[in-house]
């Protein structure tokens, strides 16, 4: 059973992205071994354990890939946007995606060799069915 509508309340929209830090992996090089990878190029010879425990007051050599820090290890960050953004940004990608088969149709029609004219006003009908939104 769907909620009924009512004015002024706030509409939000669950929205799901990859994580730009991990990748969507969940993740991340261990910022110790990013810091030891980087010594490494500078020394000629530098022993993990060492380096670790001596210079970096560790008491043990940690794990090299730890949970991202920016999604907690999901992969994914979520937020909740307003319906009317998200209304926008649907549009977006929907016209994005009519235009790409927009352009495969013409392509597909000009192989078959189907005349400017037909061409011409199959994509006039398909370009009316995109602008009902
Ligand atoms: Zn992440």
């Amino acid at each position: 059973m769907t909620q009924a509508i009512k004015p002024g309340m706030l509409y939000q929209v669950r929205s799901v992205c990859e994580c730009p830090k991990c990748g969507g992996a969940g993740m991340v090089r261990h910022p110790g071994w990013e810091r030891y990878r980087m010594e490494k190029e500078i020394r000629s010879q530098i022993d993990d354990e060492y380096f670790f425990r001596e210079e970096m007051g560790y008491d043990r050599i940690p794990p090299e890939e730890v949970n991202c820090d920016r999604c907690l290890g999901s992969g994914q960050l979520e937020e909740f946007v307003p319906f009317d953004d998200a209304m926008t940004a649907w549009r977006q990608q929907r016209r994005i995606r009519l235009r790409n088969l927009l352009n495969g149709i013409a392509t597909v029609l000009a192989e078959m060799e189907f005349s400017d004219q037909e061409i011409g006003c199959l994509l006039s009908a398909l370009q009316a069915i995109s602008r009902n939104d």
